[in-house]
């Protein structure tokens, strides 16, 4: 199998004009023939400028959320067909931050993905256990529960998505999954989509959770990740790079 892999930055609610215009840059310069895909999703209102900047380089754009609706009445939600004309690739859906503070279910989660794949942009779907669950020893029945919501939703347009594995309690904690642990639960997800799809090996499974320039390697060598979404680690260009050179 040799599909590239995936380093997908997520910059959260951070950035300025000044920052992002720094930081893409300095992306942008360090990032030669990288050999893997390269993406930053950004704040909605600097998409624009992230479009600009990034221009002639290989870096993709993505967003943090895309809306479950077309067009419409909906204040404040932005559409799958409004992120596209901004040159967007891929849009982060069901973000643990996103379903813990926005009380956003599986189902809507999976609506999400649709909306997003109807307008050719390819969904990051997140999915992970909190530690209580974890603890529980509820690891594999809450992740399989998340995803299965977005393949029933997506039927055969499912091998068109990317899934991210991030463990809650790894998120902006420094506590990183092992590599042991996190390649048990991206099996546990292939053989998900494996039984949904005969292209289920061309799917990025990425992982995410305090993902950095030291641990970087170890985790992307594991069978089944194919990338990472970085989130605090995606900030600083030069921790970004050594995680993008890491990706082979
Ligand atoms: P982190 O965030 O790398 O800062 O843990 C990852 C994410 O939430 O996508």
């Amino acid at each position: 199998m040799t599909k590239k892999k995936l380093i997908a930055g997520n910059w959260k609610m951070n950035g300025s004009l000044a920052a992002n215009d720094a930081l893409v840059r300095a992306i942008a310069k360090g990032l030669g023939d990288a050999a893997c895909q390269v993406a930053v999703c950004v704040p909605a209102p600097y998409l624009a400028q992230v479009q600009m900047l990034r221009a002639g380089c290989a870096l993709e754009l993505g967003a943090q959320d895309v809306s479950q609706h077309a067009e419409g009445a909906y204040t404040g939600e932005v559409s799958a067909a409004m992120l596209r004309e901004f040159g967007v690739r891929f849009a982060i859906v069901g973000h643990s931050e996103r379903r813990q503070y926005h009380g956003e279910s599986d189902a809507l989660v999976a609506d999400k993905a649709k909306a997003a794949l109807a307008c050719g942009i390819t969904p990051i779907v997140c999915v992970g256990e909190t530690l209580a669950e974890r603890e529980a020893g509820r690891t594999e029945e809450v992740v399989k529960r998340q995803l299965a919501a977005v393949i029933h939703a997506n039927g055969h347009c499912i091998s068109e998505i990317v899934v991210a594995y991030e463990p809650v309690w790894a998120i902006g904690t420094g506590r990183t999954a092992t590599p042991d642990q996190a390649q048990q639960v991206h099996a546990v997800l292939r053989a998900q989509l494996k039984a949904a799809t005969p292209h289920a090996d061309r799917v990025h499974i990425l992982y995410g959770g305090s993902m950095n320039a030291a641990n970087a390697a170890s985790l992307l060598a594991c069978a089944d990740i194919d990338g990472g979404l970085v989130g605090g680690a995606s900030l600083k260009a030069a921790d970004f790079l050594q995680i993008i050179a890491a990706a082979r």
